[in-house]
């Protein structure tokens, strides 16, 4: 057996609602995306002859390598404390301190199934998401940052030399561009809707001191569609792997940029999420001896969301599936600007010279 899955029920304790005079309001990163994901996927073949791995709660010692003590007892007292709202958009329950700590655990338990060899593959489905946490900052629905402290475990318990993250997720990755923004062990790629939330992920942000040239953003124009992400894959995530030889890929795997999410404003169909989880499993074949670990982000439509986690989950069972190539095109004047973005990375990235 080669995949895994890490998940649990717990992962529902992490309440977002919100009582108001109106009435009860659901906050869009819901309990129901786990529940949706259980309930779609639970009886497939995919789900049943993945290893399911118990999750663990990660530790102080752990968490403090990626955020301040000062943060991390702010959020456990304003949890303690009953919760609510702990920034503009991330709301909180007396549960989800607890809940964070084990979905962050859930990664490490994650690295350590995959450094070991005991599986070649781990899907983390937890939440709360964690890609937009900075070292002493909730954000974006985020508390702690969860690839960022199983990458940082990799390279501090397994010597890891070189990851790859990969973040997909229609808003930029910033805590964990912040987070290795001057590390050059760690090559953060992030695609992400640009102009939008949180606003930052511009394509001349490649990394500062030692991690300059190890931080690559891929802005998309609103209403663009698979085409783009595709020929971004091809032409610069591909090339900037192979120069870099990643020792673990890790995927931050939101599904946000289809095209019937609520949030977002990009035009992904389903097809661009196998297209990405195909190219990913090769690339991870090819350099790193299919060493992946994805954990989930965002995705707010519960049917997208449900066909992208299978999308992923299948392509890590079956690298080789076939997929119709009838994904969707851009116009010709669109097709102008992405050949544009590509060549205006490209002259910056050293990975693509
Ligand atoms: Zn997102």
């Amino acid at each position: 057996m080669s995949v895994g899955i890490i998940t649990s029920d717990i992962f529902k304790k992490h309440d977002t609602s919100e009582a108001t005079l109106t009435g009860k309001y659901n906050h869009p990163e819901s309990p129901q995306r786990i529940e949706s994901i259980f309930l779609h996927l639970g009886n497939k073949e995919i789900w049943k002859k993945s290893e399911h791995i118990l999750t663990r709660s990660i530790t102080m010692e752990e968490l403090y390598k990626v955020h301040t003590p000062e943060y991390v007892n702010s959020v456990k007292q304003f949890c303690q404390n009953g919760g609510g709202r702990i920034d503009e958009d991330t709301v909180t329950s007396p549960e989800s301190y607890a809940t964070a700590l084990i979905a962050a655990g859930s990664i490490l338990q994650g690295v350590d199934a995959v450094m070991t060899n005991q599986l070649k593959k781990v899907f983390c489905l937890i939440r709360p998401p964690g890609h937009h946490a900075l070292p002493d900052q909730t954000m974006g629905f985020c508390l702690f940052s969860n690839l960022s402290l199983g990458a940082t475990y990799a390279m501090s318990k397994y010597n890891v030399e070189r990851i790859l993250v990969l973040d997909w997720d229609a808003h930029h990755g910033n805590g964990t561009e912040k987070i290795f923004y001057n590390n050059k062990n760690v090559l953060t790629i992030s695609w992400h809707q640009s102009p939008f939330w949180p606003f930052s992920g511009k394509y001349t942000d490649i990394g500062e001191g030692q991690g300059q040239g190890y931080n690559i953003n891929i802005p998309i124009p609103e209403a663009f569609t698979d085409e783009i992400f595709i020929e971004t894959f091809d032409q610069i995530v591909i090339p900037a792997a192979r120069q870099f030889k990643p020792q673990l890929i890790m995927i931050a795997s939101g599904y946000d940029a289809h095209h019937s999410d609520p949030l977002a404003g990009l035009n992904l169909t389903n097809q661009a999420y196998q297209f990405l989880s195909k190219r990913a499993m090769a690339l991870a074949e090819e350099l790193c001896e299919g060493k992946i670990i994805a954990t989930l982000e965002g995705g707010y439509n519960l049917d997208a969301l449900v066909n992208g986690v299978d999308s992923t989950l299948n392509f890590m069972h079956h690298p080789d599936a076939n997929i119709k190539n009838d994904y969707e095109r851009e116009k010709d004047d669109n097709k102008r600007q992405i050949k544009t973005l590509i060549d205006s990375i490209i002259k910056i990235q050293p990975l693509l010279k």
